[in-house]
């Protein structure tokens, strides 16, 4: 986000674009499918401990619910805009219909910097966005969820206050959920393992001997932490992470030598996923420049943390070394990278197939919540590697069958479900 010329809403509506005109689609599909079907912008004045009132921008999007309720995450983040919201509620609906669960694409945020928040206050935001647009969401129409500095607590504030609006008790209202207040089991590690599930099944394809394989990681947050969990837990090693530095203001790279220990890194990681650069130099790491982890000569990148991360500038620095990208994060990779990383032939695994295992796992909880019937984390965990690899699967053979990029394989699927839910439901 940190680069203003970027606009994440156009990079979607070009991906869109590029695989529409490969599937030949109608100009009414089109016009239905590049655009959200809703956008809410809404104010939230929240009463600041110092006693003062500030205001707070909100956002919700829904991109498109033909095939269910629309799903997608809330975001805190200082430099949020609607675009980015756009981007990530269209990216919801392909991830929604990729690994085919009933639901559509939705997205939210709001502009602020939880860093500089109390908890309080954060609350307030919380409670103030479900006052805003309560008459909009609901466990039958859009249902949201934890995002970038976002937690199961908050949630549960949100959660609280639509149900106090609604004076009933709606747990499906709201995922992410802390555990025994409605929350799933395995929803921590779901997206972070589901990159690692497919990563799993792309090393067979590609012939990689996992507990051989190296990767690098950008992020040291939810996604990124569980996906270097799983790796090593798979005999891979992970060089180094990356991370954002609250106090310099900048990110920075922690590579050790002999692969980095996922247990000692969260000793000294906030909550944030920001990792203690005197600690960690203490214990042995080297921290290197922010950019670092995207240069290093192993076989798998794995960018976890923002947007437009491989770009232009960035994918140049790619070593030959680099056989995969799998994507943790939404959207880290530019068109213009996307071009330079087919030319070279490097297995992209794309951003709304590769990190679809946390709404694959939010669905599974709205499912347990209906029931009022909860799983253990194995039966959680064991149905999310079936998913996520019946849809890995069913990508990989249609982009070997059409001799088609990863990226426009995982589009082409999505959209043409999307498009027939459209089209039965007589919209187009
Ligand atoms: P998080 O807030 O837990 O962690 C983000 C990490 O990125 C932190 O370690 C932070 O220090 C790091 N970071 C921020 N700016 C950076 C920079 N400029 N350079 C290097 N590192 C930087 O967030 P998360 O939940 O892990 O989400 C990461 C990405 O994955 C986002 O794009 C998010 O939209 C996407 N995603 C998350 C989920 C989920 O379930 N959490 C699901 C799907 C997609």
């Amino acid at each position: 986000m940190a680069d203003k010329s970027f606009n994440a809403f156009e990079m979607a509506q070009k991906q869109f674009d590029h695989v529409a005109d490969q599937l030949n689609l109608d100009q009414a599909t089109r016009d239905m499918l590049r655009w959200p079907l809703r956008e809410y912008h809404f104010s939230i004045p929240v009463r600041m401990d110092d006693g003062s009132v500030k205001v707070f921008r909100g956002f919700r999007v829904q991109h498109n619910d033909a095939r269910g309720p629309a799903k997608g995450g809330i975001r805190f983040h200082p430099q949020e805009t609607v675009d980015t919201v756009k981007a990530l509620a269209t990216w919801m609906t392909w991830k929604c219909a990729v690994v085919d669960i009933p639901l559509g694409g939705g997205k939210g945020g709001v502009i602020c910097d939880p860093h500089n928040l109390s908890q309080r206050e954060q609350e307030q935001i919380c409670r103030g966005w479900v006052r805003q647009v309560w008459k909009n969401v609901g466990p039958l129409a859009d249902v949201p969820a934890p995002d970038v500095m976002t937690s199961g607590q908050h949630m549960l504030w949100m959660l609280d206050e639509f149900e106090h609006i609604r004076g009933e008790k709606l747990p499906g209202f709201i995922t992410g959920k802390p555990l025994g207040m409605g929350g799933s089991q395995g929803r921590t590690e779901a997206t972070g393992y589901g990159v690692i599930y497919c990563v799993r099944e792309a090393c067979k394809q590609l012939g990689i001997d996992i507990k051989k394989a190296t990767a690098a990681v950008q992020g040291f947050g939810n996604v990124a932490q569980y996906a270097v969990k799983l790796f090593n837990q798979y005999g891979g090693k992970v060089a180094c992470v990356s991370c954002w530095d609250q106090h310099d203001q900048t990110s920075y790279t922690f590579k050790k030598k002999d692969g980095i220990d996922v247990d000692f890194l969260l000793g000294i990681t906030d909550r944030f996923g920001g990792i203690d650069k005197k600690k960690a130099a203490a214990a042995g790491y080297e921290v290197l420049p922010g950019n670092a982890w995207i240069e290093q000569d192993v076989d798998i990148l794995i960018p976890a943390a923002l947007e437009n991360q491989v770009n232009a500038e960035t994918v140049k620095l790619i070593k030959p070394s680099v056989k995969m990208i799998a994507e943790g994060a939404n959207g880290p990779t530019t068109p213009e990278a996307d071009a330079v990383i087919k030319s070279r032939g490097i297995f992209v695994i794309p951003d709304f197939l590769a990190n679809a295992g946390g709404v694959t796992c939010s669905y599974f909880e709205q499912v347990q919540c209906n029931m009022n019937y909860y799983w253990t984390k194995e039966e959680v965990l064991q149905r999310l590697d079936e998913k996520m690899t019946a849809a890995f699967l069913a990508v990989a053979e249609l982009a070997k069958n059409r001799g088609v990029y990863m990226r426009d394989a995982a589009y082409m699927i999505s959209i043409q479900r999307v498009a027939e839910a459209c089209r039965m439901r007589g919209w187009i």
